[in-house]
């Protein structure tokens, strides 16, 4: 049988990543390459609670069908966390979805159609730009510094497409840079699509996980127009494999979202809700991600020092606040090839190639630090060092 892919199916070819992915997942070799949050600080006890009293409490009505926008219980508890992220929202203006991977992809669907322009930074999530391109659209990168995303970029960018769909950011501790939006960036961004008239697609999995700096409002704050898409998950903050995601948009953007929800599952998973519910009542969030953000915050740090006394002078890297990753550029060495040698070394991280939708920024790469030990980052990060200089000598 010869099947006929459609088109949203990604060329086997272009899917370098899977086989970085595979090559790092050996045993022997030490990765920075994943994303995954460290296991150790999944509340595995108290969620086993939570589990024994959703079941005495509420019995087969967990494992019923349910409401497709998600159970109203938990998305009273999403108001509260959002209250405490400065955003003012109801329980009509968010929806549980199955990750916010699975929200990434349904306002994708929702917005995008074959030969549209979608505006994102550059680098950005790569997952994000498969799910675009899969939908067909052409995808426009606005380089960044270290505040983020650049606005005036961003100006010349919708000047010259003025017909784009949509902008999607990560503003705080993005994937893969670690890097942070200055709070002038964020007004200044939903200043300029209030005036393009864009909708803002702001993707926040990792903001709850600040060590540093101060608090800074989502571009969700700013938003006097209802433009702006917000979507975060409890994957960095409770755990990924509960698959418990949501988005927060003005009721007219959730109906519509509602009828590709229900095409796309019906609901998110009735039980796992229920259960992250019971946990929120029981147990305080807050303090739960200190606990995650303190060990973080330790990782970040040794393998910043790390990288700073062992790679070579010329080499520049990120500073995160938050989140989970480092970026790291080394001038005039291709990553590819560092790749390669790293796994001689049994050691491994993601070519920046990756993360560029377009035009790669040769010399570049993301590495993380959250699912690690202390040993490793040091072992590691010594094994690269004699990996970059066996490609730059
Ligand atoms: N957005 C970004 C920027 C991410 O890095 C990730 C996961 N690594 C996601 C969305 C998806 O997360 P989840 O579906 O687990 O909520």
């Amino acid at each position: 049988m010869t099947f006929r892919y459609s088109n949203s199916v990604p060329k086997v070819n272009d899917n370098a990543t899977a086989e970085i992915m595979k090559a790092a997942a050996n045993p022997e070799v030490i990765s920075f390459a994943g994303g995954l949050p460290a296991p150790e600080l999944f509340p595995v006890k108290q969620m086993k609670e939570a589990t024994d009293k959703v079941f005495d409490l509420y019995g087969e009505k967990v494992l019923q069908y349910a409401g497709t926008l998600g159970y109203p219980g938990l998305r009273e508890q999403i108001v509260d966390i959002m209250k405490d992220r400065d955003v003012d929202s109801t329980v009509e203006n968010i929806a549980v979805s199955t990750g916010s991977q699975q929200a990434i992809d349904l306002v994708a669907r929702m917005l995008i159609n074959p030969g549209d322009v979608v505006i994102t930074e550059d680098p950005t999530y790569l997952a994000a730009i498969d799910v675009f391109k899969s939908y067909g659209a052409k995808m426009v990168g606005v380089p960044m510094d270290e505040d983020g995303i650049k606005t005036d970029a961003l100006e010349a960018v919708i000047k010259e497409y003025p017909e784009a769909k949509f902008i999607y950011t990560i503003p705080n501790f993005q994937n893969p840079t670690g890097r942070t939006m200055a709070v002038e960036r964020r007004k200044e961004l939903v200043r300029i699509a209030n005036e393009a008239d864009l909708p803002v697609v702001e993707d926040d999995p990792y903001g709850a996980i600040r060590y540093a700096g101060e608090f800074l409002p989502s571009l969700k704050h700013f938003d006097t127009e209802d433009r702006v898409v917000y979507l975060s998950s409890f994957s960095k903050v409770l755990a990924p494999g509960m698959r418990l995601g949501w988005i927060v948009a003005n009721r007219e953007f959730m109906a519509k979202f509602m009828l590709l929800k229900q095409n796309a599952d019906l609901h998110t998973d009735n039980l796992t809700q229920y259960i992250v519910s019971q946990f929120l009542k029981d147990n305080d969030l807050k303090e739960h991600i200190k606990t995650i953000t303190d060990a973080y915050e330790h990782r970040a740090n040794l393998m910043l020092k790390e990288i700073d006394e062992q790679f070579p002078k010329n080499v520049k890297h990120s500073i995160p606040e938050g989140g989970m990753f480092i970026w790291v550029e080394v001038p005039g060495v291709d990553t590819n090839k560092l790749f390669d040698e790293c796994l001689k070394h049994n050691v491994a991280f993601v070519p920046g190639s990756a993360f560029y939708a377009n035009d790669v920024k040769q010399g570049t790469f993301r590495m993380n630090f959250s699912n690690m030990t202390d040993e490793k980052i040091v072992e590691g990060v010594k094994r690269m060092s004699a990996a970059i200089e066996a490609v730059t000598k």
